[in-house]
């Protein structure tokens, strides 16, 4: 999958933007909550994605992530 940049909400409501490779933590600006883990791949991504900033694998990536959310 190529590197992107994902808008992910947070449970807490806020929407921040995570890159879909980060190789760190991401922590919610607003609650702390951590939204993306490093896997090293794809990032472990918490909270919903409600965009995708760049790329066209929008349905293949959810698939992914759920699949690592259940791990
Ligand atoms: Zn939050």
């Amino acid at each position: 999958m190529e590197s992107k940049y994902l808008k992910v909400k947070c449970k807490c409501g806020n929407e921040q933007t995570v890159f879909s490779h980060t190789t760190q933590i991401v922590n919610c600006s607003s609650c702390n909550e951590p939204l993306a883990h490093p896997s090293g791949g794809v990032a472990i991504i918490h909270g919903d994605i409600v965009e995708e900033l760049g790329g066209f694998r929008y349905l293949n990536f959810q698939i992914r992530t759920n699949l690592l959310l259940q791990l």
